[in-house]
């Protein structure tokens, strides 16, 4: 394979030396350790685990850099020098390394044309679409494989054809989604915050009726289980979960401790329990990328009902809301809170003289002043029009009325550039801090309005405080 035929991004083709290096002894261990964990296990049982294939293909994704010529080199070199270990002559494992290389770049070339959504299974036909890719990567192995078998051994071509892609595509599918998913820094927060563990309890025990019972059937024992674990539990557990599941299948199965009752030495039965497993394990995949897909709507949805379209702050429900838990909850000694209600001075005349969407902006631009004062326990909202409020934490009053002066210095100081001409606007505040909770928000808001209306009352531009009286009244 001519390197001149890799798609190669401009930036991997001119690697330093060091880092060549280093890209090729990094994928030639991987894929050396994997293949020795396929060559033990094939001597060991009839139907084999070889993960080097996949986790060739999964670094390649996960770290896209080493897909270079000295990454690919480092591929075939691990296939082998570990190969070789297990007394094979060098041109039998260097065709046998051909094949696996050739079949992995294949997989590789496909896959990296997927949506990186699609790679961390976060859509529902991402398993699907991986499979698709798989496929004809799977063909490619055995085609060079097959010239092998029957060159080399005199063999099959038609049941290498059959049987090598069915190995090829269940290794890959029980082990590349998890290193697909595995602690992916763009993976969507999980559903349930601490998942249960019966599901994974109810995966085991059926797992131990499978080989109790066994039978031919007994490959289909796990799947209620496995069904309600990907219900359950993100996608990457559902993965880790899948790939215990598979490997144990191939490896009981393997060794005769489930006896599905078929001659394991006849090809086509080897093939039909691999197609199996791949196919078990497809379905809970599918499922738990559905539900991630589920999780990203309704997130999405919870956002849309609790934030301004507009300013992208809280809306007034999920202001009044939070602002409600915050004042039930019992503040530590000496914290208290400052609550400010704000409100635009003589907005409409913004409006009127520069447009509606000069206002707009000059709403944003509040919104991002306001933003930018709040800390992460802070609140911020934007309760309809040219209305705001904010709930910031303060050590003393003192300390709050500072906060409340800087806010309203930086809307003053606050320009909006239209079209060339600077807009800028005022905000009247009405203020309170709070040393111990009120039970209802709804009160206190109200007398915030009233203490706002008075500073809009006195000139505006200004902070009016409730008094000790009033706030003993709202509270
Ligand atoms: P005051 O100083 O007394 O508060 O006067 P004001 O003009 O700020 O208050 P008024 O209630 O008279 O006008 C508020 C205006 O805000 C009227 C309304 O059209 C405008 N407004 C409300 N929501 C939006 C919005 O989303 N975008 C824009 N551009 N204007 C809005
Ligand atoms: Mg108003
Ligand atoms: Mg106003």
């Amino acid at each position: 394979m001519s390197s001149s035929a890799l798609p190669l991004p401009i930036s991997a083709r001119a690697v330093p030396g060091g880092a060549a290096l280093r890209c090729f002894l990094l994928v030639a261990a991987m894929v050396a350790g994997g293949a020795l964990i396929g060559l033990l296990t094939r001597h060991a049982f009839s139907v084999a685990f070889w993960p080097a294939n996949a986790i060739l293909v999964g670094l390649m994704l996960r770290v896209p850099r080493l897909f270079r010529p000295s990454g690919w080199a480092g591929a075939f070199v691990g296939f082998v020098a570990t190969d070789l270990l297990f007394d094979r002559n060098m041109g039998l494992s260097a065709f046998f390394a051909l094949a696996n290389t050739a079949g992995t770049f294949a997989a590789t070339v496909a896959l990296r044309r997927l949506d990186p959504a699609d790679l961390r299974l976060e859509r529902i036909h991402s398993v699907l679409r991986i499979l698709a890719g798989l496929i004809p990567a799977c063909f490619v192995a055995a085609l060079i494989g097959a010239v092998l078998v029957v060159v080399e051994f005199g063999g099959s071509a038609s049941q290498t054809l059959m049987t090598w892609p069915a190995s090829e595509l269940v290794n890959y599918l029980v082990v590349l989604p998890v290193l697909l998913t595995l602690r992916h820094p763009d993976a969507q927060p999980p559903r349930i915050a601490e998942p249960p563990i019966w599901p994974a309890a109810a995966l085991i025990v059926s797992c131990v009726a499978a080989v109790q019972f066994d039978g031919p059937g007994s490959i289909m024992f796990p799947m209620p289980a496995l069904l309600l674990c990907a219900l359950t539990y993100p996608v990457a557990i559902t993965a880790v979960l899948t790939m215990l599941l598979g490997t144990g299948c191939l490896i009981t199965i393997g060794l005769g401790l489930v006896a599905i009752g078929q001659d394991m030495a006849i090809p086509r039965l080897v093939l039909s329990v691999r197609i199996a497993v791949a196919f078990l394990v497809l379905v809970p995949l599918t499922i738990s990328s559905a539900m991630a897909v589920q999780d990203a709507l309704l997130r999405q949805l919870r956002h849309a009902a609790d934030h301004d379209g507009l300013t992208g702050l809280l809306n007034r429900r999920a202001f009044e809301q939070q602002l409600q838990r915050r004042l039930t909850l019992n503040p530590l000694p000496g914290d208290g809170l400052a609550l400010l209600w704000l409100d635009l001075d003589h907005f409409k005349a913004i409006n009127d003289q520069y447009g509606h969407p000069a206002g707009d902006a000059v709403l944003c631009a509040a919104a991002a002043t306001l933003r930018d004062a709040c800390g992460g326990n802070d609140l911020c909202g934007r309760l309809g029009g040219e209305e705001f409020a904010v709930l910031l934490s303060a050590p003393d009053r003192a300390a709050a009325q500072d906060a409340a002066e800087r806010l309203r210095c930086a809307i003053v100081a606050q320009r909006v550039d239209w079209h060339g001409t600077a807009i800028h606007a005022t905000a009247s505040i009405g203020a309170c801090y709070l040393t111990r909770t009120p039970t209802d928000a709804a009160p206190l808001l109200r007398c915030l309005d009233e203490a706002m209306y008075r500073a809009k009352r006195s000139g505006r531009n200004r902070i009016e405080w409730l008094d000790a009286p009033e706030l003993a009244h709202a509270a």
